[in-house]
């Protein structure tokens, strides 16, 4: 029985990424694959959907850069009208929002080192419809809220789980989604004012470039690096970035609920809104995971 579901699992995400992946060409060759199949396994409980994108509201986290250097609005929202004079029989809001508020993508050209780079808008589909690979590193982080993710950690990973697959998202599971939504907490706000938090240390980020391929890095926390160290790093600050940006790759910062997402066999679907020539954009991002 388990193998069966198993079985329909891994039929199940094969469908789901092809149908994604090459849709253009099903179309003209006719291939059977039905998207329907995917929504059977979901209301068979066979395929679970995760939520892995925070609620905004006035008041949530966000990040503060330090002086002199600008910072942007988080989230602010105005009501229009709610089945009052000024609109009887409707409730509709506007609100405003930065590219880089909440759970978020941060776009190829959201860096200096990738400053040609595609915009959000223009992230191929198939690199936002992504497996994961999930590195666990929450028990270092209990002990070190500053810890960055090493070579070392994706190469024990890769012991237990083979080699990081292509073309996937390399994901930090760091336990911060606790601290959700509290922003002193979330921010790792010291008191000297100094924002923690831990991220990939450019020694994992510059192994996953240059010796795997991935669509790009994943983190539960504000930044995909440690927000105490990042800036001060020499010859280069914030070297993740820089790095991740100048190979054209993407990242998602804020992703929630990574204690639901196992090691392997997870597959996001990352759906950031569409700003032309956005430097990245908030996102909904929802994980399917086998049950
Ligand atoms: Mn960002």
């Amino acid at each position: 029985m388990k193998h069966t579901a198993s079985v329909t699992l891994v039929c199940s995400l094969v469908l789901l990424f092809s149908l994604f992946r090459f849709s253009d060409a099903n179309t003209e060759s006719g291939s059977n694959v039905k998207p329907v199949e995917v929504l059977t396994a979901i209301r068979a409980g066979k395929l679970k959907v995760i939520d892995c994108s925070y609620t905004y509201f006035e008041g949530m986290p966000g990040i503060k850069l330090p002086p002199p250097l600008a910072n942007t609005k988080t989230f602010e929202i105005t009501n229009v009208s709610r089945y009052d004079e000024r609109g009887p029989a409707w409730y509709w809001n506007w609100f405003s929002v930065g590219e880089h508020a909440g759970t978020h993508v941060d776009a190829p050209n959201h860096w200096i080192s990738g400053r040609d780079n595609p915009g959000v808008d223009r992230i191929d589909l198939g690199e936002l419809i992504v497996p994961a690979a999930v590195i666990d590193v929450r028990g270092k982080v209990a002990s070190n809220q500053d810890y960055e993710v090493t070579r070392e950690d994706i190469l024990e990973w890769e012991k237990m789980n083979g080699k990081v697959p292509e073309d996937c998202l390399v994901v930090m599971k760091s336990g911060w989604g606790s601290r959700w939504p509290d922003p002193v907490k979330f921010l790792g706000i010291d008191a000297h004012g100094q924002p923690h938090g831990p991220g990939f240390g450019e020694s994992a980020a510059e192994f996953l470039l240059k010796q795997r391929k991935i669509a790009g890095l994943a983190v539960d926390t504000v930044s995909t690096e440690a927000m105490a160290l990042a800036g001060g790093k020499k010859p280069i600050p914030f070297p993740v970035h820089y790095m991740v940006h100048g190979a054209k790759k993407y990242q998602i910062e804020m992703l929630a609920n990574t204690d639901s997402l196992p090691a392997t066999g997870a597959l996001l679907i990352v759906a950031p809104v569409k700003v032309q020539n956005g430097s990245g954009a908030p996102a909904r991002i929802y994980a399917l995971v086998g049950s």
